[in-house]
């Protein structure tokens, strides 16, 4: 049975995990408290040497860790989740304090990693004959690709490296991890815990910013980049990615639709719709982010929307009966108030914003729009954040178009009592994922991904685990 160690006093600087050793790093970028706007911690700020230490690290533990049994493997991942699992408490405070998000839902967020993480091992890539007469054999095999770079983001930084690190280790590969640098330290912590529990270096954890995530973008032994976060880095990964032809799993922004049809109950809905948007502090790459509502019941979906919003407590992530805490970061909440300026000038009318703290911090208040102009940045960009844009329609058909006119495709939904219909249009929604009466939905078992400039690939499911293995044929004549 493992046992806690990881420190109790988070205000203090947190190691990387380069090679088994925690290493202190040489220089430090500030962690923000999101609820004060105050540095409260640090963390290093891996230099061009200190990445390359640990991609090293990661390529000296390859061999020995890949030529491990599949089902050797598996047990050493679950002890990493049990490891997980007896740390819960001080990471979800961790976690809390870095991302600003409601304790419980961080206890969630790592429960719902663990749920990954097992589900994960309880998969298996087992070789398959894909031919055999008397003179031939053919035999098709996945293969570990070696050393893997994980490159999360600042909402679900916990959830986000575990989906990684997970189907990465137990198909046989090693990983270095970069969180994002406004929130390193609970997947620093995960690098301690890893260390306790797995062989030196199958699991490296550095923290830093753009430089050292574009190193393992670039280094030549890192044979895949799976990356969570913008549109735009993406394209940024896969260009550096491109010259050394690495594999990637992209999984980026996204501009959801949700469509109301005229058969929906408001009050009914309501509830669900706005933790569709609202939950993490809007700060979900498959969050509903505009919501099409036939006009016949848009006042009154509106109204009950208004009014389940003024029933929800926003407070600091500690704060007993907080459902919703401040935004992670200063750039973003500022983004979010330039996005509701934009629309407001062009027209949009706020029908519900709430109070929120006053102390400082970087709290947002929940914001509904409506009468907003389809050109406006809430509308054609990714609003990650608590602002949610209400469009009416009247024709379905138009509906559909414009929950199409986007350059994303990772999610949308369709709301009605009458599921096959809703289930026919949300078929035609252009996206990854789609949901009836719900969004988003997530399962362990399921595959998960954009399209356009939402991704390339899947997490979850039997499909993400091969993402992180190549096929090999072994052809054999008798
Ligand atoms: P971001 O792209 O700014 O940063 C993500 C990570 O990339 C960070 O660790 C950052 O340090 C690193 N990075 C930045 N530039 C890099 C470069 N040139 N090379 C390598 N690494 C680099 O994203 P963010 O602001 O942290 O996260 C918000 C975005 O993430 C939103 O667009 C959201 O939709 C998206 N997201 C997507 C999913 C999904 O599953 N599709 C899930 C969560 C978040």
């Amino acid at each position: 049975m493992n046992v806690a160690v990881l420190p109790t006093n988070i205000e203090r600087s947190w190691d990387m995990t380069i090679g088994g050793q925690a290493e202190p790093g040489t220089r430090h970028i500030p962690v923000f408290d999101p609820v004060t706007g105050h540095a409260f911690a640090q963390a290093p700020d891996a230099t061009l040497d200190e990445t390359d230490r640990a991609i090293e690290a990661a390529a000296a533990a390859f061999p020995a860790w890949s030529a491990l049994s599949w089902d050797a493997r598996v047990d050493a991942v679950r002890s990493f989740g049990a490891a997980i699992r007896e740390e819960n408490s001080q990471l979800a405070r961790l976690l809390c304090r870095e991302q600003g998000k409601p304790l419980d839902k961080a206890v969630s967020e790592i429960g719902a990693g663990l749920a990954y993480l097992e589900a994960y091992c309880s998969m298996k890539l087992a070789p398959e004959i894909l031919k055999e007469t008397e003179k031939q054999r053919i035999e098709q095999h996945h293969r570990p690709l070696g050393v893997v770079g994980a490159i999360t983001a600042w909402n679900y930084p916990l959830l986000l490296a575990i989906w990684k690190i997970a189907p990465a280790l137990v198909a046989g590969n090693t990983v270095v991890v970069k969180p994002a640098p406004s929130t390193p330290l609970a997947t620093l912590a995960l690098g301690r815990i890893a260390a306790r529990v797995l062989p030196a270096g199958v699991v490296n954890v550095i923290s830093g910013g753009t430089e050292s995530g574009e190193r393992l973008t670039q280094h030549e032994k890192v044979r895949k980049i799976s990356f969570t976060g913008s549109t735009e880095t993406g394209k940024r990964i896969m260009a550096n990615a491109s010259p050394r032809l690495k594999r990637l799993t992209l999984e980026l922004g996204g501009n959801d639709a949700g469509i109301v049809l005229e058969d929906a109950d408001p009050k009914t809905i309501a509830p669900d719709i706005f933790w569709a948007k609202f939950s993490n502090c809007g700060q979900v790459c498959a969050a509903l982010k505009r919501l099409y509502v036939h006009r016949s019941i848009f006042q009154p979906l509106c109204d009950a929307l208004a009014e389940f919003a003024a029933s929800v407590k926003i407070g600091p992530g500690l704060g007993a009966g907080v459902q919703v805490g401040p935004m992670q970061n200063k750039a973003q909440r500022d983004r979010m108030a330039a996005t509701v300026e934009d629309a407001v000038n062009a027209g949009a009318k706020i029908i519900y914003q709430s109070e929120v703290p006053q102390e400082g911090g970087y709290f947002f208040p929940i914001t509904l729009l409506a009468d907003v102009p389809e050109h406006t940045a809430v509308v054609r960009g990714e609003t990650f954040g608590p602002v949610l844009a209400i469009l009416p329609f009247d024709d379905i058909e138009d509906a559909v178009r414009r929950a199409n006119d986007t350059e994303y495709g990772l999610g949308g939904s369709v709301w009605s009592p009458n599921i096959e219909r809703a289930q026919k249009i949300a078929e035609r929604l252009e996206a990854g994922s789609t949901w009836v009466n719900q969004h988003p939905s997530m399962d362990p078992h399921v595959p998960f991904g954009g399209i356009k400039s939402s991704g390339l690939g899947v997490e979850g499911g039997l499909r993400g685990l091969e993402e992180f293995t190549y096929l090999q044929i072994v052809n054999v004549k008798k």
